[in-house]
């Protein structure tokens, strides 16, 4: 996307510290720092641990898991879709394919709510 804002480059992994008890997470290169966070209270050093876990989870997988949702939100069953078998082709012909022509259970639909949520946008059934 043209206005996307720069992030650090991925993959991002994490090191644990050795001098004292936290987490960082850093680029590919290992030169620079995203984030970081320390923590002597009883208890957090594992919370930290299993949040900088899945923030590298995330961001590691996230442009993957966006082509696969864009694959299926704009595939062949995007308009001709078996799990709802009646996607009405006239008006997603002259309107594009919109939340609308899908089932709430349906894989298409569910694939544009994730490309929502991951572009940081509103999820709603009227836009
Ligand atoms: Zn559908």
């Amino acid at each position: 996307m043209p206005n996307e804002p720069k992030h650090t480059p991925t993959p991002w992994h994490i090191r644990s510290y050795t001098n004292y008890k936290g987490f960082s997470i850093w680029e590919e290169r290992g030169s620079k720092c995203v984030c970081e966070r320390w923590d002597n209270l009883e208890g957090q050093q594992e919370i930290n641990k299993a949040n900088a876990e899945f923030i590298v989870r995330a961001v590691n997988s996230h442009q993957a898991l966006l082509d696969a949702c864009r694959q299926i939100a704009n595939g062949p069953f995007s308009h001709d879709c078996p799990h709802c078998h009646k996607t009405d082709r006239y008006q997603v012909a002259s309107e594009g394919i919109k939340f609308e022509h899908h089932k709430e259970d349906c894989p298409v639909r569910i694939a544009m709510t994730a490309i929502r949520l991951a572009e940081g946008k509103e999820v709603s059934a009227d836009e």
